[in-house]
C-alpha cells in the first residue's frame, strides 16, 4: 500500500464506558462520559418516534439520495435539493472534500489545535498538510490566507473548532473567503453551529450561494443528539455537490438515520433545550475553573479546554485519576497538547460530579 497510508496514526476517541468500568473496576451505571462532545440529552423522543416507523422498513436498502431528508434541509435553508450532500457523519462529507479535490502530492491547509479528521483526510489521499500556527488557540485566517501556494487545494476552517472551541468573527471568514483562490475548496465546518448564541449566527449560506468553492458541513451529532447514527451533511454549489455525490458510497446514510434526522431537524423545542442545558452547563464549569484557578480557554462549543497542571504529563496524570472515579474526559496530547484535557458539557450533575473529582484529585 502506499507509504502515506502507512504513516497514518489513528483516530483516538473517547474511552467507551464499558472499557473504563472493566479496566477500573467499575460499575458502569456510575461511570460518567464527557470524552466526546455528545448530548447530555441523548436522542429527541421525536427521533426515537421516527426511527420506530423506520425500522418496519429496515428490510429495504436505504434511499441512496435521501429524498425526504433533502426536502427537510432544502426547506430549512434555502437551498435546492442537488446543493446538499449528506453524510455519514460530517467526517463523511470532510473526507470526500478530500478524495474529491486533492490528489497525492497537492497541499491541505489547516490550523493547528484544529479537528483531528483534518489531518487524517489528507494524509489518506497523500495530501500534504500545511498547517498553519494557531492564534490565541484560534485559527488565524490571514496568516492560512498567506499559506496558499499553487499547490493548494483544499482549507478546513472549524467555526467554533474543535478541541479548542474558539470561534472567528463572521466577518473574517467573509474576508477570507474574497481573497482566497477560486480553485481552492473552503470547507467551513459548522459541527457546533447550533450552539452558538441568537447574536453571534451568522449566514453562511449567503455564502454558499456567493461562493462556488465553498463547502458548509453541519452535523446531527451534536446539539441534535443523534452522534450514534451517524448523519451530517454539506452545503454547496453544484460543482462540489456533484462531485461529492459521484464518489460517496451509494448508501452512505442508512435509513434510521434519515428518519430521526428529519424528525430532529424539525424538532426546535429540542434544540433549544440543548442550547440551554449547555449554556447553563458552561457557566458551572468555567465557574469552577476560575474558583480552582485552572486556566481554560473561552469556548463556543459544547465542551471547555482547560489546562490540568503546567507539566507536559499532566494532561496524562489528572485524566487517569479521572478514569479512576469514573470520569471520562478526552487527553489532547495527540493534539499537541499534553497539559490540557478537554471536558463535555453534561447535564448539572455530571458536570458537578466532574468538578468534585477534579477537586479532590488537585487538593
Ligand atoms: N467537525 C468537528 C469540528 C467535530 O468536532 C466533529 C466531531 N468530533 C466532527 C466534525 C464530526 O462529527 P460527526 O462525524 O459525528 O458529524
Amino acid at each position: 500500500g502506499p507509504d502515506y497510508v502507512r504513516a497514518i496514526a489513528p483516530y483516538q476517541g473517547g474511552k467507551p464506558i464499558a472499557e473504563v468500568a472493566r479496566e477500573f473496576g467499575l460499575d458502569e451505571a456510575k461511570i460518567i462520559k464527557l470524552a466526546s462532545n455528545e448530548n447530555p440529552l441523548g436522542m429527541p423522543e421525536s427521533a426515537r418516534q421516527a426511527m420506530l416507523a423506520a425500522m418496519n422498513e429496515l428490510g429495504r436498502y436505504p434511499d441512496s439520495n435521501g429524498y425526504e431528508l433533502k426536502q427537510t434541509i432544502t426547506a430549512k435553508y434555502g437551498v435546492p435539493a442537488d446543493w446538499v450532500t449528506l453524510g455519514n457523519g460530517s467526517n463523511d462529507i470532510l473526507e470526500l472534500a478530500a478524495h474529491a479535490f486533492v490528489q497525492p502530492g497537492q497541499a491541505v491547509i489547516y490550523a493547528q489545535y484544529s479537528f483531528a479528521v483534518y489531518a487524517l483526510a489528507t494524509q489518506a489521499v497523500g495530501g500534504r498538510a500545511d498547517v498553519v500556527p494557531a492564534k490565541n488557540y484560534g485559527h488565524d485566517l490571514g496568516a492560512m490566507l498567506e499559506a496558499v501556494t499553487g499547490d493548494t487545494r483544499l482549507v478546513f476552517i472549524a467555526n467554533p473548532n474543535n478541541p479548542t472551541g474558539t470561534f472567528i468573527a463572521p466577518g473574517e471568514i467573509e474576508a477570507f473567503l474574497r481573497k482566497v483562490p477560486a480553485n481552492v475548496v473552503v470547507v467551513l465546518d459548522e459541527a457546533y453551529n447550533e450552539y452558538l448564541a441568537p447574536e453571534l449566527q451568522y449566514d453562511s449560506i449567503a455564502w454558499v450561494r456567493q461562493y462556488p468553492n465553498l463547502l458548509v458541513s453541519r452535523t446531527l451529532s451534536k446539539a441534535y443528539g443523534l452522534a450514534g447514527l451517524r448523519i451530517g451533511f454539506g452545503i454547496a454549489q453544484p460543482g462540489i455537490t456533484d462531485l461529492l455525490n459521484r464518489i460517496r458510497q451509494p448508501f452512505n446514510v442508512n435509513s434510521m438515520a434519515q428518519a430521526a434526522a428529519i424528525a430532529a431537524l424539525n424538532d426546535d423545542a429540542f434544540l433549544r433545550r440543548s442550547a440551554q442545558i449547555n449554556t447553563d452547563g458552561y457557566r458551572q464549569l468555567t465557574q469552577a475553573f476560575i474558583e480552582m484557578d485552572l486556566e481554560y480557554v473561552p469556548s463556543y462549543g459544547n465542551f471547555v479546554l482547560f489546562r490540568a497542571g503546567s507539566d507536559d504529563a499532566a494532561g496524562a496524570r489528572i485524566n487517569l485519576e479521572l478514569l479512576r472515579r469514573g470520569i471520562i474526559v478526552r487527553p489532547v496530547g495527540n493534539y499537541g497538547m499534553p497539559q490540557w484535557l478537554r471536558v463535555s458539557i453534561g447535564l448539572p450533575e455530571e458536570n458537578a460530579a466532574f468538578i468534585a473529582a477534579l477537586k479532590e484529585i488537585l487538593s
